[in-house]
């Protein structure tokens, strides 16, 4: 999950208050964290940004009480390359979904979109530019429509259900007592793991940004579920700039290129089949995946490899 920094933090807390009483505090704290609350420069660029190529330059990053995440990172991520994100626990995968998101701006280097400083865009332009897909969707209290067409507001209720459909969604909400105007999270409403994923998937889908942000699952579902949600992520990531943060080995193989970051650095950058016979960290990852015939969290091998 994507964590709230610095000077959200105060504001976050204030409207837990208020937002506890509807039911959405998560959302509240999502909205607020994203994309960020760093001050604007005078000349900003509302240029919409049509690719999607991703530049991180001598990228350094600490967090407030001193952690040094990064330490010169560098990745160029082509328009409409899709990437995993690998490391150990706490290696930063996260974090780099949130710088960017401009959550924070980086301590040194930075952070380009098509050619562009991020902090030298416009909030809008940004937010117009990521799609997010986080590991644990919050839903508002709202109606299932409402809840999915929060990815692009003005988007009509047609538009809703074809995302619904593609990301397999609509034969679940068709089968709840009110359809679409069923209200989350009240009794008899209550939505499976899988079936919040996958809103959040026609969510994101429904916004159709050219990047990506995907924080997955860290835990398997039951193959079922798993496999409708790899079918919605595909049509999801079609034709977009994917990075994404990845827990687990076992869904690799949707990404064009697997990124290892280790102490700040990309320790190891190929497609999937070259890390694997690359003989460095990522091939010890697979081997013991092998060995143990399933596939654990990418953090717990990392740890006894290194
Ligand atoms: P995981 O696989 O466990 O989710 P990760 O690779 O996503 O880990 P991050 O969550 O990005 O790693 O964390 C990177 C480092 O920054 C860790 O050492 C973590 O403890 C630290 N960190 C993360 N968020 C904060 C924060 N808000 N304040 C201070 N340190 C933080």
């Amino acid at each position: 999950a994507f964590r709230i920094l610095h000077g959200s933090r105060d504001l976050a807390l204030a409207l837990v208050g208020t937002a506890q009483q509807f039911g959405v505090i998560a959302e509240m704290l999502n909205v607020v964290a994203q994309p960020h609350d760093q001050p604007d420069l005078p000349e900003l660029s509302d240029k919409p940004i049509a690719r999607g190529t991703i530049e991180l330059r001598n990228v350094s990053y600490a967090y407030a009480d001193g952690r040094q995440v990064f330490n010169n990172l560098n990745l160029t991520i082509p328009a409409g390359q899709k990437v995993g994100i690998v490391g150990p626990s706490g290696a930063g995968k996260s974090t780099l979904l949130s710088l960017l998101q401009r959550v924070d701006d980086v301590g040194g280097g930075c952070i380009l979109i098509d050619g562009e400083r991020i902090n030298e865009m416009s909030r809008d332009s940004l937010r117009q530019a990521i799609g997010v897909v986080p590991q644990d969707i919050s839903l508002f209290r709202r109606s299932v429509l409402e809840n999915i067409r929060y990815g692009r507001p003005d988007a009509t209720k047609e538009e809703v259900i074809a995302c619904a459909r593609k990301t397999h969604c609509d034969e679940f909400i068709r089968a709840l007592k009110h359809g679409y105007k069923t209200i989350v999270g009240e009794r008899g409403a209550s939505l499976s793991g899988g079936q919040r994923q996958r809103i959040g998937i026609a969510r994101a889908l429904l916004k159709n940004a050219p990047i990506l942000l995907l924080d997955e699952a860290t835990s398997a579902l039951d193959s079922q579920s798993e496999a409708l949600i790899n079918s919605a992520l595909i049509d999801l990531m079609k034709d977009r700039t994917v990075v994404a943060a990845a827990h687990r080995l076992s869904t690799l193989s949707r990404y064009d290129r697997i990124v290892v970051l280790a102490d700040g650095h990309v320790i190891e950058d190929g497609t999937l089949d070259e890390l694997r016979n690359a003989g460095g960290m990522f091939s010890q990852l697979w081997a013991l995946q092998t060995i143990e015939g399933d596939c654990p969290p990418v953090p717990e091998i990392a740890t006894e490899a290194a």
